[in-house]
Protein backbone atom coordinates (compact mmCIF):
# COMPACT_ATOMS: atom_id res chain seq x y z
CA UNK A 1 0.00 0.00 0.00
CA UNK A 2 1.04 3.05 -0.58
CA UNK A 3 1.58 6.19 1.64
CA UNK A 4 0.87 9.60 0.43
CA UNK A 5 2.88 12.66 1.62
CA UNK A 6 3.27 11.98 5.34
CA UNK A 7 6.96 13.08 5.31
CA UNK A 8 7.57 15.23 8.27
CA UNK A 9 4.01 15.94 9.26
CA UNK A 10 2.78 15.97 13.25
CA UNK A 11 2.02 12.76 14.66
CA UNK A 12 0.25 11.42 17.34
CA UNK A 13 0.75 7.59 18.64
CA UNK A 14 -2.15 5.41 20.74
CA UNK A 15 -1.24 2.11 22.76
CA UNK A 16 -3.40 0.63 24.86
CA UNK A 17 -3.93 -2.73 27.19
CA UNK A 18 -6.61 -4.51 28.32
CA UNK A 19 -7.19 -7.46 30.90
CA UNK A 20 -8.75 -9.09 27.73
CA UNK A 21 -5.58 -8.97 25.95
CA UNK A 22 -3.42 -10.15 28.82
CA UNK A 23 -0.46 -12.83 27.86
CA UNK A 24 -0.67 -11.99 24.28
CA UNK A 25 2.70 -10.54 23.98
CA UNK A 26 1.57 -7.17 23.16
CA UNK A 27 2.82 -4.45 26.35
CA UNK A 28 2.65 -0.69 26.02
CA UNK A 29 5.56 -0.45 25.66
CA UNK A 30 6.48 -3.25 22.74
CA UNK A 31 3.71 -1.30 20.69
CA UNK A 32 5.15 2.13 21.16
CA UNK A 33 8.36 0.73 20.19
CA UNK A 34 6.37 -0.43 17.08
CA UNK A 35 5.05 2.66 16.12
CA UNK A 36 8.02 4.70 17.25
CA UNK A 37 9.91 3.13 14.19
CA UNK A 38 7.38 3.30 12.10
CA UNK A 39 7.58 7.55 12.67
CA UNK A 40 11.36 6.99 12.45
CA UNK A 41 11.14 5.82 9.01
CA UNK A 42 8.62 8.82 7.70
CA UNK A 43 10.44 11.46 9.99
CA UNK A 44 7.46 11.82 11.03
CA UNK A 45 6.99 15.24 14.20
CA UNK A 46 5.53 13.11 17.68
CA UNK A 47 3.31 15.28 19.05
CA UNK A 48 2.29 13.43 21.79
CA UNK A 49 2.14 9.21 22.95
CA UNK A 50 -0.80 7.84 24.48
CA UNK A 51 -0.67 4.89 26.30
CA UNK A 52 -4.30 3.46 27.96
CA UNK A 53 -5.37 0.86 29.97
CA UNK A 54 -8.97 -0.15 29.20
CA UNK A 55 -11.57 -2.36 27.23
CA UNK A 56 -11.63 -1.16 23.67
CA UNK A 57 -15.98 -3.17 23.72
CA UNK A 58 -17.26 -0.13 24.75
CA UNK A 59 -17.11 3.26 23.84
CA UNK A 60 -17.26 5.94 26.23
CA UNK A 61 -14.83 4.20 28.56
CA UNK A 62 -11.33 5.29 27.53
CA UNK A 63 -10.45 8.72 28.43
CA UNK A 64 -7.32 9.09 26.44
CA UNK A 65 -8.67 7.86 23.18
CA UNK A 66 -11.30 10.42 23.21
CA UNK A 67 -9.18 12.70 24.63
CA UNK A 68 -6.79 12.03 21.03
CA UNK A 69 -9.80 12.48 19.37
CA UNK A 70 -10.89 15.51 20.56
CA UNK A 71 -7.17 16.30 19.79
CA UNK A 72 -7.52 15.05 15.77
CA UNK A 73 -10.59 17.19 15.79
CA UNK A 74 -8.68 20.68 16.44
CA UNK A 75 -6.44 19.43 13.53
CA UNK A 76 -3.27 19.44 16.35
CA UNK A 77 -1.84 16.32 13.82
CA UNK A 78 -2.31 14.86 10.42
CA UNK A 79 -1.30 11.41 11.37
CA UNK A 80 -2.31 8.66 14.05
CA UNK A 81 -0.15 5.41 14.41
CA UNK A 82 -1.73 2.72 15.92
CA UNK A 83 0.61 -0.74 16.05
CA UNK A 84 -2.32 -2.91 15.33
CA UNK A 85 -6.06 -2.12 14.06
CA UNK A 86 -7.36 -3.95 17.22
CA UNK A 87 -5.45 -1.15 19.75
CA UNK A 88 -7.57 1.03 17.65
CA UNK A 89 -10.58 -0.23 18.65
CA UNK A 90 -12.91 -3.13 19.00
CA UNK A 91 -16.58 -1.39 18.67
CA UNK A 92 -18.13 0.59 15.42
CA UNK A 93 -18.62 3.41 17.84
CA UNK A 94 -14.98 4.72 18.27
CA UNK A 95 -13.53 2.83 15.23
CA UNK A 96 -15.44 4.99 12.68
CA UNK A 97 -14.69 8.35 14.71
CA UNK A 98 -11.12 7.48 13.19
CA UNK A 99 -12.53 6.95 9.74
CA UNK A 100 -14.56 9.85 9.69
CA UNK A 101 -11.43 12.03 10.46
CA UNK A 102 -9.78 10.19 7.87
CA UNK A 103 -12.40 10.73 5.02
CA UNK A 104 -13.39 14.35 5.74
CA UNK A 105 -10.45 15.77 7.93
CA UNK A 106 -7.18 14.51 5.64
CA UNK A 107 -5.71 12.26 8.38
CA UNK A 108 -3.70 9.41 7.56
CA UNK A 109 -4.48 6.59 9.85
CA UNK A 110 -1.32 3.61 9.95
CA UNK A 111 -1.56 0.22 11.39
CA UNK A 112 1.65 -0.93 11.78
CA UNK A 113 1.51 -4.45 11.83
CA UNK A 114 -1.02 -5.48 9.57
CA UNK A 115 0.48 -2.81 7.46
CA UNK A 116 -2.88 -0.77 6.66
CA UNK A 117 -2.80 2.95 6.02
CA UNK A 118 -5.91 4.47 5.61
CA UNK A 119 -6.14 7.93 3.71
CA UNK A 120 -8.75 9.84 1.92
CA UNK A 121 -10.62 8.23 0.02
CA UNK A 122 -10.93 5.12 1.76
CA UNK A 123 -11.01 2.21 -0.62
CA UNK A 124 -13.38 -0.43 -0.48
CA UNK A 125 -10.91 -3.28 -0.17
CA UNK A 126 -9.34 -1.13 2.79
CA UNK A 127 -12.66 -1.15 4.24
CA UNK A 128 -12.99 -4.47 4.67
CA UNK A 129 -9.69 -5.31 5.38
CA UNK A 130 -10.44 -3.22 8.67
CA UNK A 131 -14.04 -4.37 9.05
CA UNK A 132 -12.45 -8.10 9.00
CA UNK A 133 -9.16 -7.46 11.02
CA UNK A 134 -11.43 -6.36 13.70
CA UNK A 135 -13.93 -8.94 13.58
CA UNK A 136 -11.19 -11.75 13.65
CA UNK A 137 -10.26 -9.94 16.35
CA UNK A 138 -13.33 -9.55 18.01
CA UNK A 139 -14.18 -13.00 18.23
CA UNK A 140 -10.93 -14.31 19.79
CA UNK A 141 -11.32 -12.35 22.22
CA UNK A 142 -15.13 -13.57 22.52
CA UNK A 143 -14.09 -16.98 22.19
CA UNK A 144 -11.44 -16.92 24.76
CA UNK A 145 -13.87 -15.45 27.51
CA UNK A 146 -16.05 -18.44 26.59
CA UNK A 147 -13.61 -20.89 26.95
CA UNK A 148 -13.10 -19.26 30.61
CA UNK A 149 -16.54 -19.56 31.53
CA UNK A 150 -16.94 -23.45 30.15
CA UNK A 151 -13.77 -23.74 32.20
CA UNK A 152 -14.64 -22.51 35.38
CA UNK A 153 -18.40 -24.09 34.99
CA UNK A 154 -16.30 -27.28 34.02
CA UNK A 155 -14.66 -27.36 37.06
CA UNK A 156 -17.47 -26.43 39.11
CA UNK A 157 -19.36 -29.40 37.63
CA UNK A 158 -16.77 -31.75 38.98
CA UNK A 159 -17.89 -30.59 42.51
CA UNK A 160 -14.82 -27.55 43.19
CA UNK A 161 -16.40 -24.45 44.20
CA UNK A 162 -14.04 -21.81 44.01
CA UNK A 163 -15.73 -19.32 46.30
CA UNK A 164 -15.86 -19.01 50.09
CA UNK A 165 -17.67 -21.60 51.65
CA UNK A 166 -20.32 -20.71 54.42
CA UNK A 167 -20.69 -20.85 57.55
CA UNK A 168 -19.58 -24.66 59.36
CA UNK A 169 -16.98 -25.03 56.43
CA UNK A 170 -13.43 -24.03 55.45
CA UNK A 171 -12.01 -24.42 52.44
CA UNK A 172 -9.12 -25.97 52.15
CA UNK A 173 -7.22 -24.83 48.84
CA UNK A 174 -4.85 -27.72 48.62
CA UNK A 175 -7.60 -30.64 48.62
CA UNK A 176 -9.89 -28.29 46.83
CA UNK A 177 -12.60 -28.55 48.72
CA UNK A 178 -14.71 -27.37 51.67
CA UNK A 179 -14.47 -29.45 55.14
CA UNK A 180 -16.95 -29.36 57.69
CA UNK A 181 -16.02 -27.50 61.08
CA UNK A 182 -17.17 -29.51 63.50
CA UNK A 183 -18.59 -27.11 65.86
CA UNK A 184 -20.27 -24.89 63.74
CA UNK A 185 -21.52 -27.94 61.74
CA UNK A 186 -23.19 -28.91 65.20
CA UNK A 187 -25.00 -25.36 65.33
CA UNK A 188 -25.75 -25.63 61.32
CA UNK A 189 -27.36 -28.65 62.18
CA UNK A 190 -29.28 -27.80 65.41
CA UNK A 191 -30.42 -24.44 64.08
CA UNK A 192 -31.51 -27.08 60.98
CA UNK A 193 -33.49 -29.56 63.30
CA UNK A 194 -35.03 -26.95 65.55
CA UNK A 195 -37.22 -25.17 62.42
CA UNK A 196 -37.99 -28.14 60.82
CA UNK A 197 -39.83 -29.02 63.85
CA UNK A 198 -42.22 -25.75 63.32
CA UNK A 199 -42.24 -25.20 66.73
CA UNK A 200 -40.29 -22.07 66.63
CA UNK A 201 -39.67 -18.73 64.69
CA UNK A 202 -36.78 -17.77 62.96
CA UNK A 203 -36.45 -15.94 65.99
CA UNK A 204 -36.81 -18.17 68.42
CA UNK A 205 -34.49 -20.49 66.62
CA UNK A 206 -31.79 -18.17 67.31
CA UNK A 207 -32.80 -18.11 71.09
CA UNK A 208 -33.26 -21.47 71.41
CA UNK A 209 -29.41 -22.26 69.99
CA UNK A 210 -28.51 -19.83 72.42
CA UNK A 211 -30.37 -21.81 75.29
CA UNK A 212 -29.13 -24.92 74.63
CA UNK A 213 -25.53 -23.98 74.27
CA UNK A 214 -24.32 -22.60 70.89
CA UNK A 215 -22.36 -19.95 70.07
CA UNK A 216 -22.10 -17.97 67.02
CA UNK A 217 -18.54 -16.17 67.12
CA UNK A 218 -19.47 -13.38 65.20
CA UNK A 219 -21.73 -11.69 67.33
CA UNK A 220 -20.43 -9.96 70.22
CA UNK A 221 -24.41 -11.36 71.97
CA UNK A 222 -23.16 -14.89 70.43
CA UNK A 223 -26.83 -14.70 68.94
CA UNK A 224 -26.95 -16.03 65.36
CA UNK A 225 -28.64 -12.35 63.90
CA UNK A 226 -32.65 -13.20 62.27
CA UNK A 227 -31.31 -12.68 58.57
CA UNK A 228 -27.64 -14.65 59.11
CA UNK A 229 -29.83 -17.81 60.25
CA UNK A 230 -32.48 -16.97 57.37
CA UNK A 231 -29.97 -16.98 54.47
CA UNK A 232 -28.44 -20.12 56.87
CA UNK A 233 -31.78 -21.78 56.71
CA UNK A 234 -31.86 -21.72 52.84
CA UNK A 235 -28.37 -22.29 51.85
CA UNK A 236 -28.51 -25.46 50.13
CA UNK A 237 -25.16 -25.92 50.01
CA UNK A 238 -25.71 -27.24 53.82
CA UNK A 239 -26.95 -30.68 51.80
CA UNK A 240 -24.22 -31.21 49.82
CA UNK A 241 -25.06 -29.18 46.31
CA UNK A 242 -24.01 -25.59 45.10
CA UNK A 243 -25.59 -23.62 42.80
CA UNK A 244 -23.11 -23.26 39.73
CA UNK A 245 -23.83 -19.60 38.00
CA UNK A 246 -22.53 -20.26 34.65
CA UNK A 247 -24.40 -23.62 34.36
CA UNK A 248 -27.81 -22.68 36.02
CA UNK A 249 -28.00 -25.42 37.86
CA UNK A 250 -27.65 -27.19 41.57
CA UNK A 251 -24.59 -30.22 41.23
CA UNK A 252 -23.52 -32.54 43.93
CA UNK A 253 -20.41 -30.81 45.39
CA UNK A 254 -17.53 -32.70 46.86
CA UNK A 255 -18.03 -31.62 50.78
CA UNK A 256 -19.51 -33.47 53.15
CA UNK A 257 -23.50 -32.84 53.76
CA UNK A 258 -24.61 -31.61 57.10
CA UNK A 259 -28.32 -31.46 56.82
CA UNK A 260 -30.49 -33.91 54.95
CA UNK A 261 -32.43 -33.22 52.03
CA UNK A 262 -35.70 -34.34 53.91
CA UNK A 263 -34.61 -32.04 56.81
CA UNK A 264 -33.99 -29.10 54.44
CA UNK A 265 -37.09 -29.35 51.94
CA UNK A 266 -39.08 -29.38 55.35
CA UNK A 267 -37.77 -25.95 56.35
CA UNK A 268 -37.92 -24.46 53.18
CA UNK A 269 -41.68 -25.36 53.16
CA UNK A 270 -41.97 -23.91 56.92
CA UNK A 271 -39.99 -20.67 55.73
CA UNK A 272 -42.35 -20.43 52.54
CA UNK A 273 -45.67 -20.60 55.38
CA UNK A 274 -44.07 -18.33 57.59
CA UNK A 275 -46.03 -15.00 57.93
CA UNK A 276 -43.54 -12.58 55.94
CA UNK A 277 -44.30 -9.80 58.74
CA UNK A 278 -45.69 -9.59 61.99
CA UNK A 279 -49.66 -8.99 60.41
CA UNK A 280 -51.81 -6.58 63.23
CA UNK A 281 -54.33 -9.02 64.62
CA UNK A 282 -58.05 -7.88 65.26
CA UNK A 283 -58.47 -9.65 68.98
CA UNK A 284 -61.77 -10.84 70.07
CA UNK A 285 -61.23 -10.09 73.70
CA UNK A 286 -59.26 -6.88 73.24
CA UNK A 287 -60.19 -3.71 75.05
CA UNK A 288 -62.52 -6.04 76.87
CA UNK A 289 -60.96 -8.15 79.37
CA UNK A 290 -59.66 -6.84 82.66
CA UNK A 291 -57.29 -7.95 85.39
CA UNK A 292 -58.98 -8.93 88.29
CA UNK A 293 -56.36 -7.65 91.03
CA UNK A 294 -55.50 -4.41 89.40
CA UNK A 295 -58.53 -3.50 86.72
CA UNK A 296 -56.55 -3.00 83.54
CA UNK A 297 -57.11 -4.32 80.83
CA UNK A 298 -55.33 -7.56 79.56
CA UNK A 299 -53.59 -7.13 76.61
CA UNK A 300 -53.64 -9.58 73.50
CA UNK A 301 -50.58 -11.26 71.93
CA UNK A 302 -50.08 -13.67 69.21
CA UNK A 303 -47.66 -15.88 68.65
CA UNK A 304 -47.61 -17.62 64.57
CA UNK A 305 -45.40 -20.69 64.72
CA UNK A 306 -44.41 -21.79 61.06
CA UNK A 307 -46.22 -24.55 61.25
CA UNK A 308 -49.34 -21.96 60.95
CA UNK A 309 -50.87 -22.56 64.25
CA UNK A 310 -51.60 -19.40 66.10
CA UNK A 311 -51.55 -19.09 69.93
CA UNK A 312 -53.37 -16.04 71.71
CA UNK A 313 -52.74 -14.67 75.35
CA UNK A 314 -53.90 -12.38 77.15
CA UNK A 315 -51.62 -10.94 79.19
CA UNK A 316 -51.67 -8.30 82.38
CA UNK A 317 -48.63 -5.57 81.31
CA UNK A 318 -49.73 -3.31 84.59
CA UNK A 319 -45.84 -3.62 85.75
CA UNK A 320 -47.23 -2.49 89.70
CA UNK A 321 -49.75 -5.79 89.60
CA UNK A 322 -48.18 -8.45 90.91
CA UNK A 323 -50.12 -11.31 89.51
CA UNK A 324 -48.52 -11.36 86.18
CA UNK A 325 -51.80 -12.77 84.58
CA UNK A 326 -51.20 -14.83 81.35
CA UNK A 327 -54.09 -16.86 80.12
CA UNK A 328 -54.30 -18.25 76.33
CA UNK A 329 -57.16 -17.26 74.37
CA UNK A 330 -58.95 -20.39 74.59
CA UNK A 331 -59.63 -20.59 78.10
CA UNK A 332 -61.39 -17.58 77.48
CA UNK A 333 -63.58 -19.21 74.93
CA UNK A 334 -64.62 -21.79 76.91
CA UNK A 335 -65.42 -19.52 79.86
CA UNK A 336 -67.57 -17.33 77.39
CA UNK A 337 -69.42 -20.23 75.86
CA UNK A 338 -69.85 -22.01 79.61
CA UNK A 339 -71.77 -18.48 80.69
CA UNK A 340 -73.65 -18.05 77.16
CA UNK A 341 -75.27 -21.48 77.34
CA UNK A 342 -76.90 -20.34 80.66
CA UNK A 343 -79.32 -17.92 78.92
CA UNK A 344 -82.53 -19.15 77.99
CA UNK A 345 -83.79 -17.44 74.86
CA UNK A 346 -86.88 -19.40 75.10
CA UNK A 347 -87.10 -17.36 79.03
CA UNK A 348 -87.59 -14.41 77.44
CA UNK A 349 -91.29 -12.82 77.76
CA UNK A 350 -93.77 -13.22 75.21
CA UNK A 351 -94.67 -10.07 74.76
CA UNK A 352 -91.32 -8.61 74.76
CA UNK A 353 -90.62 -11.56 71.87
CA UNK A 354 -94.01 -10.21 69.96
CA UNK A 355 -92.56 -6.62 70.65
CA UNK A 356 -89.27 -7.65 69.03
CA UNK A 357 -90.79 -9.24 65.86
CA UNK A 358 -93.40 -6.90 65.14
CA UNK A 359 -91.07 -4.58 62.99
CA UNK A 360 -90.40 -7.68 60.75
CA UNK A 361 -93.82 -9.03 60.68
CA UNK A 362 -95.32 -4.98 60.05
CA UNK A 363 -95.52 -5.41 55.95
CA UNK A 364 -96.93 -8.89 55.83
CA UNK A 365 -99.56 -7.98 58.58
CA UNK A 366 -100.40 -4.44 56.51
CA UNK A 367 -100.19 -6.77 53.49
CA UNK A 368 -103.04 -9.24 55.00
CA UNK A 369 -105.40 -6.65 55.92
CA UNK A 370 -105.26 -4.86 52.60
CA UNK A 371 -106.31 -8.14 51.18
CA UNK A 372 -109.15 -8.71 53.49
CA UNK A 373 -110.46 -5.00 52.77
CA UNK A 374 -110.55 -5.69 49.13
CA UNK A 375 -112.30 -9.58 50.01
CA UNK A 376 -115.07 -7.30 51.41
CA UNK A 377 -114.73 -4.49 48.36
CA UNK A 378 -114.84 -7.36 45.90
CA UNK A 379 -117.72 -8.58 47.49
CA UNK A 380 -119.96 -5.14 47.27
CA UNK A 381 -118.79 -4.94 43.69
CA UNK A 382 -120.17 -7.99 42.60
CA UNK A 383 -123.32 -7.72 44.67
CA UNK A 384 -123.98 -4.04 42.45
CA UNK A 385 -123.27 -6.03 39.35
CA UNK A 386 -126.12 -8.84 40.29
CA UNK A 387 -128.27 -6.25 41.56
CA UNK A 388 -127.99 -4.03 38.30
CA UNK A 389 -128.80 -7.40 36.14
CA UNK A 390 -131.46 -8.30 37.88
CA UNK A 391 -133.38 -4.74 37.72
CA UNK A 392 -132.12 -4.22 34.32
CA UNK A 393 -132.98 -7.48 32.81
CA UNK A 394 -129.39 -8.00 31.37
CA UNK A 395 -129.51 -11.61 29.53
CA UNK A 396 -126.55 -10.87 26.91
CA UNK A 397 -123.93 -12.96 28.60
CA UNK A 398 -121.13 -12.27 27.16
CA UNK A 399 -121.53 -9.14 28.93
CA UNK A 400 -122.37 -10.73 32.12
CA UNK A 401 -119.24 -12.61 31.82
CA UNK A 402 -117.12 -9.71 30.68
CA UNK A 403 -118.32 -7.81 33.82
CA UNK A 404 -117.34 -10.66 35.97
CA UNK A 405 -113.96 -11.08 34.72
CA UNK A 406 -113.30 -7.00 34.72
CA UNK A 407 -113.52 -7.37 38.64
CA UNK A 408 -111.55 -10.22 39.23
CA UNK A 409 -108.86 -8.75 37.18
CA UNK A 410 -108.75 -5.93 39.66
CA UNK A 411 -108.43 -8.37 42.98
CA UNK A 412 -106.88 -10.92 41.23
CA UNK A 413 -106.85 -14.42 43.59
CA UNK A 414 -107.17 -12.43 47.17
CA UNK A 415 -107.41 -16.21 48.31
CA UNK A 416 -103.99 -17.54 47.67
CA UNK A 417 -102.93 -14.11 48.43
CA UNK A 418 -104.44 -14.42 52.02
CA UNK A 419 -103.15 -18.03 52.13
CA UNK A 420 -99.45 -17.69 51.29
CA UNK A 421 -99.22 -14.28 53.08
CA UNK A 422 -100.85 -16.16 56.53
CA UNK A 423 -97.99 -18.72 55.65
CA UNK A 424 -95.62 -16.77 55.97
CA UNK A 425 -96.29 -14.70 59.17
CA UNK A 426 -96.18 -18.37 60.60
CA UNK A 427 -92.73 -19.26 59.31
CA UNK A 428 -91.16 -16.41 60.78
CA UNK A 429 -93.40 -16.95 64.20
CA UNK A 430 -91.95 -20.47 64.02
CA UNK A 431 -88.33 -19.74 63.58
CA UNK A 432 -88.19 -17.29 66.52
CA UNK A 433 -90.42 -19.96 68.35
CA UNK A 434 -87.47 -22.45 67.22
CA UNK A 435 -85.01 -20.39 68.12
CA UNK A 436 -86.43 -19.63 71.34
CA UNK A 437 -85.74 -23.11 72.62
CA UNK A 438 -82.41 -22.79 71.94
CA UNK A 439 -79.62 -21.49 74.13
CA UNK A 440 -77.84 -18.23 73.33
CA UNK A 441 -74.84 -19.98 73.17
CA UNK A 442 -76.48 -22.33 70.00
CA UNK A 443 -76.97 -18.82 68.05
CA UNK A 444 -73.15 -17.76 69.14
CA UNK A 445 -71.25 -20.24 68.21
CA UNK A 446 -72.24 -20.01 64.18
CA UNK A 447 -71.68 -16.02 64.14
CA UNK A 448 -68.67 -14.78 62.97
CA UNK A 449 -66.02 -13.33 65.33
CA UNK A 450 -66.96 -9.87 64.66
CA UNK A 451 -70.53 -9.92 65.10
CA UNK A 452 -69.53 -12.16 68.68
CA UNK A 453 -67.62 -8.96 69.70
CA UNK A 454 -71.06 -7.18 69.01
CA UNK A 455 -72.64 -9.57 70.93
CA UNK A 456 -70.71 -9.54 74.13
CA UNK A 457 -70.16 -6.50 74.05
CA UNK A 458 -74.03 -6.53 74.03
CA UNK A 459 -75.13 -8.93 76.44
CA UNK A 460 -71.89 -8.25 79.23
CA UNK A 461 -71.27 -5.79 82.22
CA UNK A 462 -67.82 -7.20 82.64
CA UNK A 463 -65.18 -9.78 82.12
CA UNK A 464 -62.59 -10.11 84.28
CA UNK A 465 -59.75 -12.30 84.90
CA UNK A 466 -58.71 -14.59 87.27
CA UNK A 467 -55.91 -17.35 87.64
CA UNK A 468 -58.55 -19.73 87.39
CA UNK A 469 -60.31 -17.46 84.32
CA UNK A 470 -63.11 -15.52 83.53
CA UNK A 471 -65.62 -13.83 85.37
CA UNK A 472 -68.13 -12.60 83.32
CA UNK A 473 -71.48 -10.58 84.62
CA UNK A 474 -74.40 -9.67 82.27
CA UNK A 475 -76.68 -6.52 81.98
CA UNK A 476 -79.80 -6.33 83.75
CA UNK A 477 -81.91 -7.73 81.17
CA UNK A 478 -79.76 -10.82 80.34
CA UNK A 479 -80.01 -11.67 84.05
CA UNK A 480 -83.76 -12.28 83.54
CA UNK A 481 -83.14 -14.98 81.10
CA UNK A 482 -80.29 -16.76 83.26
CA UNK A 483 -80.52 -20.18 84.12
CA UNK A 484 -77.98 -22.22 85.81
ZN1 LIG B 1 -53.13 -6.87 86.70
Amino acid sequence: MLIKDIKKKRALVYCRVSSEDQGKGTSLDEQETLCLDFAKKYKLEIEKIYKEKGSAMKPEKRKMFNEMVEKLRKGVADVVIFAFVDRMSRNPVDGYKIIQQVEDEGLTAIFVQERLYLQAPIESSEMLMLDTVLGVSNYRVRLDKEKCKAGIKARALEGFRPNRSPYGYKNDKRLKTAVTMKKRADFVKKAFELYATGEYTVVEVAEKLYELGFRYEFQPSKIIPKQSLISMLKNPFYTGKYYVKQAGEYVNGNHKAIVSEDVYDKVQKLLNLAPKSPRKHALLYSQLLKCENCGGFMVGDVKEKPNGKRYVYYRCTNPKCNEHLSIPEIVIDKDVESYLKEIRLGLIPKEIINEAIKDELYPMTQKLSGYRRDVSRKYDRERRLYKRIVEDEIVDEEYIRGAKALIQEEYGDLDSKIYYTQKQIETIKNNVAENLQKRLYDVYTVFDSKTKRKALELLANSFKCTEKGLKMTFKSAFRKIRKR
